[in-house]
C-alpha cells in the first residue's frame, strides 16, 4: 500500500500523478479534516471533496476546487433570507454536502460517508479522514481574535496576521479506522505537498498517527510545498512562522525531521539540497510544480525512487 498524507489541492494533483504509476487500489490517502465546517447546517469537508472532485475529473478548472459546470441558484435564493454568503456552495457541490449531512445524522461515520462519496464519483483509491472525531483548526490573530480556519482564509481572505494555530479537539481524537494500519503496513509513506501547519499538522496532531509514522518500517518521503522560498498557493508562508518554522524547502524539512527519510525539492531550491542532507534526510531535486499530470507523475516517480534508495540504505 502507498499511503499518502494529504491536504487539498496540492495533494489532489500529487495523487493524480501517483495513480498514473501505481494501481489506484494500492493507494490510500489520509486526509486533513481540520478545515471542515458546518455551513447553513451542512457538513462541508473541503479537502476530502477537492481530492474527490480532482480524481473524478469534475473539479472546476479555473477555481481548482468545487465542481466544474457549477451553477449557484440555491446560493442566490438563500441571499433572499439574509444568510451569510461568504462561503459559496454551488448547486452540484451542495448535493455532496446534503448526502454527507444526512448520512452523518443517521449515525454513519465520516469514514463511511467518505467511502460512499468516492464510490459515487468512481474514485478508485481509498480516502480516509485522519479522524472521525471533531477537530477544528482555529487561528488566533495578533489582534487576539479566535477564528475558524475558513473564517480566517475565506471570509477574511487570509489578511489577518496570525499569532498561533490551534487544532481544537485533536488531543481527544482517535485515528479513523484503518489509518494507523495504513501507515504501519505501508510499502511507502508519502507526505504530499500540503500545508505543513494546517493540513499535515492536523493529521500529525491526532494522537497515534505521529507515533505510527515513527514506528513504520516504510520509508517516509515528502515533497516540499515551498518552491524558491514561496508557497505555490495558499497561506503556508503566513502560518509556518507561527510554528517557528522557516519558509523554505529546508525549513519545512527541518519541521518534519523526526519523520522523514527523504525529501523532494524543486530545481529552484537545488542549492538547499546539502542542507537537507545535513539533517540526515535523503534529498532529490526535480520539477515539483504540478501544472499538469505528467509533471505530477514524474514527481511521484522521483518520490518512489528516493523511497527505494532510502530503504536500501537502511537495509530494509
Ligand atoms: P489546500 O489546497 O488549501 O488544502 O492546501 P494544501 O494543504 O493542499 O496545501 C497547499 C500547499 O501545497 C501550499 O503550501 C502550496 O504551496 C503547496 N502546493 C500546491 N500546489 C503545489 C505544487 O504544484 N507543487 C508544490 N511543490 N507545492 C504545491
Ligand atoms: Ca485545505
Amino acid at each position: 500500500m502507498y499511503t499518502v498524507l494529504a491536504g487539498g489541492g496540492g495533494a489532489a494533483r500529487f495523487l493524480r500523478g501517483l495513480t498514473r504509476l501505481v494501481p489506484p487500489s494500492e493507494v490510500l490517502a489520509v486526509v486533513n479534516v481540520g478545515d471542515d465546517l458546518t455551513h447553513l447546517g451542512l457538513r462541508v469537508c473541503p479537502d476530502l471533496d477537492s481530492i474527490t472532485y480532482w480524481l473524478a475529473g469534475v473539479v472546476h478548472p479555473e477555481q481548482q476546487w468545487g465542481r466544474a459546470e457549477e451553477t449557484h441558484v440555491v446560493a442566490s435564493e438563500l441571499e433572499r433570507f439574509g444568510h451569510e454568503a461568504w462561503f459559496t456552495l454551488g448547486d452540484r457541490d451542495l448535493a455532496t454536502h446534503l448526502h454527507r449531512t444526512l448520512r452523518l445524522s443517521q449515525g454513519a461515520s465520516l469514514s463511511e460517508v467518505t467511502a460512499e462519496v468516492t464510490r459515487a464519483f468512481g474514485v478508485d483509491l481509498r480516502l480516509l479522514p485522519a479522524t472521525d472525531d471533531p477537530v477544528e483548526t482555529r487561528i488566533t490573530t495578533v489582534d487576539d481574535r479566535d477564528l475558524h480556519f475558513q473564517e480566517y482564509w475565506v471570509r477574511e481572505r487570509g489578511r489577518p496576521e496570525v499569532a498561533s494555530v490551534r487544532l481544537a479537539g485533536a488531543e481527544h481524537a482517535v485515528p479513523a479506522p484503518g489509518v494507523v494500519e495504513a501507515i504501519e503496513s505501508a510499502e511507502v509513506v508519502l507526505l504530499a505537498p500540503s500545508n505543513p501547519v494546517v493540513s499535515i499538522g492536523m493529521i500529525l496532531a491526532v494522537p497515534g498517527i505521529r507515533a505510527a509514522l515513527e514506528r513504520t518500517a516504510a520509508p517516509v518521503v515528502g515533497v516540499s510545498p515551498i518552491i524558491g522560498g514561496e508557497v505555490v498557493r495558499g497561506m503556508a508562508h503566513r502560518l509556518l512562522p507561527a510554528v517557528g518554522a522557516e519558509v523554505s524547502a529546508v525549513g519545512v524539512a527541518r519541521h518534519y525531521r523526526q519523520l522523514l527519510d527523504g525529501w523532494v525539492i524543486d530545481h529552484a531550491d537545488a542549492a538547499l539540497a546539502d542542507e537537507v542532507r545535513d539533517l540526515r534526510i535523503a534529498c532529490a531535486v526535480t520539477d515539483t510544480m504540478m501544472d499538469d499530470v505528467e509533471v505530477a507523475a514524474a514527481l511521484a516517480g522521483t518520490c518512489l525512487d528516493l523511497a527505494a534508495s532510502a530503504r536500501t540504505q537502511a537495509g530494509r
